[in-house]
């Protein structure tokens, strides 16, 4: 481990990718009313994007770790599964300015997206301790993957009723895990190293199911299924540009 990277530096680092998650609402600024079809297609919109970050996710961890990658995928399928049910069974806590089945998705989103977090907290921690220009690297590419990430929660979260800021504030959140991870990650980085596949292939495992479970369904309520197709594809392939533009 490089000795001249400090804690400090670290810790910043990771703050940073988390804020930048808060820049994916801002958007809504000057988009406010929805008709059905435009959520439809927002939520297609959050569906491939969805998809695109899961692929990202998947690719980073076979890269290491193929088995390991594919095992966290299964661990992430139980965990939302079983979480889902606990949340229906329990009835659908009030989040924010949400209610009823729209605070049961949004419970999930930001449930799942918050897992996915301390993977990429820390994946943040160990690059640092493999140097501080891997480490700025890495955080930057995460940084930036978060803002589309905070888009497809504000897309969900705020055509639903909530307000811009507080959709900023719960997609910061859903990144706090980072620069908590980030931290204890690069102190102990030859203990978490191994680790890191399986939450990255979790957090895959259990954006797809929610993706396919709740996402696309919506989208499909109010828009004929080839524009949501297209619309899912386009995002794909928008987020695959823009995480390939910046390596
Ligand atoms: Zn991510």
């Amino acid at each position: 481990m490089s000795v001249d990277v400090t804690l400090w530096v670290v810790f910043v680092a990771a703050l940073i990718t988390a804020l930048a998650t808060g820049l994916g609402a801002l958007p809504f600024l000057f988009v406010k009313t929805f008709s059905a079809r435009w959520l439809s297609l927002f939520n297609a919109l959050a569906a491939g994007l969805m998809l695109a970050a899961s692929h990202s996710l998947v690719s980073e961890g076979s890269r290491d770790a193929p088995w390991l990658t594919l095992a966290g995928m299964a661990i992430g399928l139980a965990l939302v599964i079983i979480s889902d049910w606990g949340i229906q069974r329990r009835g659908s806590p009030d989040v924010s300015e949400l209610n009823g089945a729209n605070a049961r998705k949004a419970l999930l989103i930001l449930g799942i997206m918050t897992m996915h977090s301390f993977a990429e907290g820390v994946g943040v921690g160990v690059s640092y301790g493999g140097g501080e220009s891997l480490g700025m690297f890495i955080s930057a590419a995460i940084a930036i993957h978060n803002i589309p990430e905070g888009l497809a929660i504000s897309l969900i979260l705020i055509p639903r009723g909530m307000s811009v800021m507080k959709a900023a504030g719960w997609s910061i959140f859903t990144s706090l895990p980072q620069p908590l991870m980030a931290i204890p990650a690069f102190v102990f980085v030859t203990w978490f190293a191994p680790f890191l596949p399986i939450g990255l292939g979790l957090a895959a495992g259990a954006m797809m199911w929610m993706v396919f479970s709740e996402i696309l369904p919506d989208a499909l309520e109010n828009a004929p299924s080839s524009s949501v197709a297209t619309t899912v594809v386009l995002a794909f392939f928008a987020m695959y540009a823009f995480q390939h533009a910046i390596h």
